[in-house]
């Protein structure tokens, strides 16, 4: 079957570069990145970045032409408009959860109103004695 593998060096933040490998085989997309960032499970930056096609993020310049052919893989391009719709999902998820916060702490604020007027009677006796 056919297989093809594209190696891209990827900058990054420890100073040595990772080895992100874009590889077809039937039909289908393997993204790895020699990287080990636990904290972001399967995607981390680096193929996320690479996927969008954000070139400044290669190590070595001159890989642009290796990351504009394996972006014009038909798998790529199906699996970058997968990344690019959930990225847009989770945008709008967080939007949404920004706004419930907003009306979290609004309603959190009516809460604490009914109670300030009997803080300010214990506060009145207060400074009466
Ligand atoms: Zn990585």
């Amino acid at each position: 079957m056919l297989f093809m593998k594209i190696e891209l060096r990827a900058r990054s933040s420890e100073g040595e570069p990772c080895l992100v490998t874009f590889a077809r085989k039937n039909g289908r997309l393997s993204l790895s990145c020699s990287c080990a960032q636990p904290d972001n499970g399967g995607s981390c930056h680096h193929r996320r970045s690479l996927l969008r096609g954000e070139k400044e993020l290669l190590f070595d310049p001159g890989e642009a032409v290796l990351l504009t052919a394996a972006l014009g893989w038909e798998t790529t391009r199906t699996v970058k408009a997968q990344l690019e719709a959930l990225e847009a999902e989770i945008s709008k998820v967080q939007t949404q959860r920004k706004k419930l916060e907003a009306e979290q702490l609004r309603l959190e604020g009516l809460l604490d109103a009914l109670f300030e007027t009997d803080e300010l009677e214990e506060g009145d006796r207060g400074e009466d004695r």
